[in-house]
Order: C-alpha cells, then structure tokens, then sequence
C-alpha cells in the first residue's frame, strides 16, 4: 500500500525518539531483539545492524559501559558494591536470582504483547514495586536504589508508583542480551522508516471522524486548513491526544504520563575519561550518556545527554514542575549536578541545549498494565487504528514499533477486500 500520507505536528519526525545530528533528544538505545522479536530483527537487518542474524560489533555499546559516582569516587557497574555489607551482598543474589527464576519461566518479553498472561504473572500488577521488594524481604538501600534507578530509568517512576509486573519486566525481559545504540540514539532508527513515507511536517490533526468504510481527517498548519477523506487512519499518537482529537470516542483516564527534562552540553574538551552511560549515585537526575562514546575517541570535544525524569506520584504536579522552570533554570540545575563529579564542567560546557517533554512517556503504574483499560485502548475504532508505546505501558521504541506495525497489519488485511 503506497497511498499513505504521514501528518506530523512538529517540525520533525520522531517523537520522542527524535535527535539532533549527532545526539538523542530522548530515546538512545534499544536492547538487542530477542527471538521472537523478528519485526524488530527485521528492521535491524534492513539498516544493516544486524547481518545473518549477527549484531555489528560497532553498534553494541563499547566498553566502559556504566559507571557510578559515589562520594567523589565512580565505581564500576550500576550496582554500588564498594561498601556493600555480607547482608547487601545476599539480597543482591536473592534478587538476582529471583529475576532469573522469571526469565527461565520465559513470563517476560518484548513486545508485551509476547508476554505470558499467566494469572500468577499478571498478578504481580496488583502490587507496587516497592511492595513487592517488601514482600520478599528486599530491604538493602543500594538494592532499593538500584531497582528504583531502573525504574526511574526505563518509566520514570519511583518504587510505590511502578506496577511490580513492570519492574520484574525491566531485569526479566532483556535478559543477557545486549544493548545496541548510536551517536543519535534511536534518531537512527527514526531517520531509516521515514524515507518511506509521504511525511508532512508542522501539521496538528485536529479532528477525526470514523465511520466504519473511512474517516475525515481536519489538519491544521498556521492559517492553512486540509481535509482528508481517508479509507483508514493510524492514529499513533498518545492516548490523551485521541480524546481530543477523536471525541466520538471514549478514552480512558488510565493513561498517564510523567514528564522529562533533557539537556545536550556541548563541551570543547572532556572533563576526564568517560563511560557510555554516567550515573550519579545522590541525584535526582539519572546522570548523562556520552553520545560520541560509540566513536571510539577518547579526547576531544564531545556532548553529553543529560537526562532529569521528573517522578512526582502526581504527573501534573510533575509537568507544571517542569513547565514552570525555564530553558536557563534547567540548564543551572544539569551543571550544578554534574559539577559535583566534574568541578570543570562549567569551563568545559560551550552551549546548553534543553528539551522539556511534557507528557514524556506513559506510567506503568500499579493495575494498569494489565486493566482492560489499557488492552482495549488497541481496538479499531471505525475506520481508525491506534498505535502508540503506551498501548503496551511501558515507553519502549520496540513497542512502539510492535504497533505500528500491528496497526499496518490490521489495515493490510481490510485492504484485500478493497481490491
Ligand atoms: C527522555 C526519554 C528517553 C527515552 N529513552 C528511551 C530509550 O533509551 N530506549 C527506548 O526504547 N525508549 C526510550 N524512550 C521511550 C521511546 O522514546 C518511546 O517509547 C517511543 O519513541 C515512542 O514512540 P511513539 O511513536 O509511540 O510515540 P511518540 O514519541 O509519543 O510520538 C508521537 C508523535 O505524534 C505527534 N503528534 C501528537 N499529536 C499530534 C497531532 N494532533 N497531530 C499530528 N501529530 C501529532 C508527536 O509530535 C510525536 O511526533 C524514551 C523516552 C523519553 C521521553
């Protein structure tokens, strides 16, 4: 099907997988595909990272990978083990070895739609993260720290606001398999799909009214106005915008979003040697990932991707938190926190860069992943399919391409019996 016409509100494709020319604005990585995973195979083979089923070496993540600051010190790994008592050490095994258990049972994988549906898997909705860690006796602070870093990570949320499924799903679905990135970050990955749409950037759909055999679409850009009269529509923008968007039909309150805020420092020289990913162990913020890392130049100028999630319980709360600090606020606050493991930072830093993402990604909070709320949010309606990550609760870019490519499917299949 060639007739297909992609309508983009921003100046650029992408999301938040968008990126600058040489650094992520959000999205940097994605984990290497599992088995199962063979759309993503697919997509990995035809941008040449993948050949024969093999991952080019120069697109996995190059050693040092992680590393944490600590009390003026960095350290190795995202676990602290410096200091770590006999009673830390235990519970980090306990745990290790509990996620393991998960993974041999083969419940957890990406796409969740691959996911097992197992009552006792789907059970684990019910509960917090930090309940669940409760309920097994998971009290070591730097394993707490450790879980809820993942979490803040990969959901932008704390322990008590993170569905216990979704924190298991973090360490049980990516097993040993490893992480491919870019310069770019998942920019790549935006800029290979997109030469294969008409794309039409600067355009805010404003309304669209299915019926079952097609669909009027209104856009908007500037003083300009269209019409659409499309046989189908994929609507692969976030829930919250459907209920505007598509008043005829309901939306589900269920869906929520925490916000982000981003930062690229551009630096004429660096502030020491670096990892790919740079961690600080006090911070609110998650640290920094060095986009020229994949490069394999250990001197000279570089930028770091600076990223602050903000994790308030309640997301509007977060979202004024971060609409109400500015470009200049936000940059004082990467410095500031950055200075404390690079005290030249200030020197270094030629330009500042700040991306605020208001409704940044989706919440797997506790009982939403597997609410009805969010496994009928994928069902066409009308002439309309959705997809969008937070159809799967957890903000991934291979969720988002699981149903994009579903929603294709779903469109393909009606197209026979157009012909
Ligand atoms: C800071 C940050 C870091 C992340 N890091 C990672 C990572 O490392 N790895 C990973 O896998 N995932 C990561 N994610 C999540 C990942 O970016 C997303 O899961 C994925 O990119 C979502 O893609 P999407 O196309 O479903 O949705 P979105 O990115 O939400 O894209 C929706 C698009 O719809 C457009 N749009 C909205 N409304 C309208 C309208 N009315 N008219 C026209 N256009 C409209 C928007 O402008 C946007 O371009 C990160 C997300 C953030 C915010």
């Amino acid at each position: 099907m060639r007739d297909v016409i992609v309508l983009e509100l921003e100046p650029a494709i992408g999301g938040t997988s968008r990126s600058g020319t040489a650094y992520p604005w959000g999205a940097h990585y994605i984990i290497a595909p599992s088995a199962e995973n063979r759309v993503l195979a697919r997509l990995l083979e035809e941008i040449g990272v993948m050949r024969g089923g093999e991952i080019g070496e120069e697109f996995l993540v190059r050693d040092p990978e992680e590393r944490l600051f600590y009390r003026g010190r960095w350290y190795e790994g995202l676990y602290l083990h410096a200091g770590a008592s006999a009673e830390d050490q235990r519970q980090l095994r306990a745990f290790e070895a509990e996620m393991e258990k998960w993974r041999q049972r083969r419940a957890f994988t990406i796409p969740v739609a691959y996911c097992s549906d197992d009552a006792e898997v789907t059970a684990l909705d019910r509960i917090s993260m930090a309940g669940w860690l409760d309920a097994h006796g998971f009290t070591s602070p730097r394993l707490r720290w450790f879980v809820e870093y993942a979490c803040r990570d990969d959901y932008g949320s704390l322990l008590d606001d993170t569905s216990a499924w979704a924190g298991v799903f973090y360490f049980a679905s990516r097993g040993e398999r490893p992480t491919i990135t870019w310069p770019e970050g998942n920019g790549r990955l935006v800029a290979h799909l997109g030469r294969f749409a008409r794309v039409r950037t600067g355009w805010l759909v404003t309304n669209i009214t299915p019926t079952d055999a097609s669909a009027e679409v209104i856009a908007v850009r500037g003083d300009e106005a269209i019409g659409i009269h499309a046989r189908r529509v994929i609507f692969a923008a976030p829930q919250f915008i459907a209920r505007y968007v598509i008043p005829s039909r309901e939306t589900s309150p269920e869906f929520t979003y925490g916000s982000w805020m981003v930062a690229n420092l551009f630096l004429r020289d660096r502030p020491g040697e670096l990892a790919w990913d740079n961690v600080l162990y006090d911070s609110p913020s998650l640290g920094y990932v060095t986009a020229t890392h994949q490069r394999g130049i250990d001197h000279g100028p570089t930028t770091l991707t600076y990223y602050y999630p903000l994790c308030d319980h309640d997301v509007h709360r977060g979202r004024e938190k971060l609409l109400a600090t500015g470009r200049d606020e936000w940059a004082d606050v990467a410095l500031t926190d950055l200075a404390r493991a690079h005290p030249n930072i200030r020197e270094l830093t030629q330009r500042i860069d700040v991306m605020r993402w208001g409704h940044a990604m989706v919440r797997p909070r506790p009982g939403f992943v597997w609410s009805n709320a969010r496994r009928t949010a994928s069902r066409p309606f009308g002439a309309v399919h959705f997809a969008n990550t937070d159809l799967s609760a957890v903000p991934l870019f291979e969720e988002a391409l699981y149903h994009g490519v579903r929603a294709a499917e779903e469109v393909l299949a009606i197209k026979t019996s157009w012909l």
